[in-house]
């Protein structure tokens, strides 16, 4: 390849499996010691296992490491530590003292009814600093936004960025500092910020949370990017709008992990999870909440996103 062509494919090293949106994108980075960055939900924990022992061909998985910890990116740690025990293990820095005390609370699967399966965190992730990944020196760079405590990964040689949920190809994350208040309006300022950073190192490929590498060449990333401000943009100037969307994305990942829910399993599910009281604060505090919840449901099976059975609300 001659400096001036445009990289149609990814280093070989870096092996990328879409999971879908229910787990998170498996980044392996093969070498002498071979990586795993984000290990997807635990609903899938056999499968991701299995996906990982097959891609390292008897070698034996050295390194873990984390974006950030909402479940659907660390759910199959466990299951990988158990297989390899030796695997060291890294969380961002500003998550490591509640994933090593594992407080539920901190790691916001209680606030989301959410469930992961508690691992052993060994390493912190210091922003500043770099994380020898596969046969790469990582920079860990600062992605506040969706998750304030979160981090990409940036590989200087080949320009190759990790975003976790601070970019996806279509649409954007939930911005969970402005549900539970601590970020306020500066929040979504974050995101963009994030953004912001991500565009200035200039790579030639994002690995984003979900979906598939998204390419400087292409100009995909450049459209990525663009949509992502006008979505946050659009949030900025209508949170009601940003708190409708978190609520359905919290239902629909319910659904997605369950399968099918009663109508009254589903609304005491809805009962008992504090970020959607929150959420329901924020998009309608004038209707009474369980209108409110109902009429979440009801949007996601009008737009096809669910099916209603009649009894039973099922994930399509
Ligand atoms: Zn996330």
């Amino acid at each position: 390849m001659t400096s001036s062509s445009v990289s149609t494919t990814l280093p070989a090293d870096i092996r990328v499996f879409d999971r879908g949106w229910l787990s998170s994108t498996n980044i392996v980075c093969l070498g002498e010691e071979p990586a795993l960055i984000d290990t997807s939900y635990v609903k899938h924990e056999v499968e991701t296992v299995e996906l990982i022992r097959k891609t390292l061909n008897g070698a034996a998985l050295a390194r873990i490491a984390h974006t950030h910890l909402h479940s659907d990116h660390c759910g199959g740690t466990h299951a990988l530590q158990r297989l390899w025990p030796n695997a060291q293990t890294w969380v961002p820095e500003a998550s490591f003292e509640a994933a090593r005390v594992w407080d539920e609370e901190a790691l916001t699967y209680r606030a989301t009814g959410q469930r992961c399966r508690r691992f052993r965190a060994d390493h912190a992730m210091a922003v500043g600093q770099t994380l020898r990944l596969g046969e790469r020196d990582w920079q860990i760079h600062a992605a506040p936004g969706h998750d304030p405590l979160a981090v990409f990964l940036f590989d200087p040689r080949d320009r190759v960025l990790i975003a976790g949920d601070a970019l996806w190809e279509q649409g954007v994350g939930i911005i969970f500092p402005v549900i539970d208040g601590a970020g306020g309006s500066d929040a979504f300022d974050a995101f963009e910020q994030t953004l912001d950073a991500i565009a200035a190192l200039q790579p030639e490929w994002v690995i984003p949370g979900h979906g598939t590498p998204i390419a400087r060449g292409t100009g995909a990333l450049q459209r990525a990017l663009a949509q992502a401000r006008s979505r946050i943009e659009h949030f900025k100037q209508h949170p009601e709008s940003h708190a409708l969307y978190a609520a359905k994305v919290f239902v629909k990942y319910e659904l997605m992990d369950a399968g099918h829910r009663t109508w009254s399993e589903l609304g005491a599910w809805m009962d008992r999870t504090p970020d959607l009281h929150r959420l329901h604060q924020q998009a309608a505090p004038a209707t009474a909440w369980r209108e409110w919840a109902h009429g979440v449901v009801a949007g996601l099976i009008s737009k096809g996103a669910l099916r209603d059975d009649g009894t039973q609300v099922s994930n399509v």
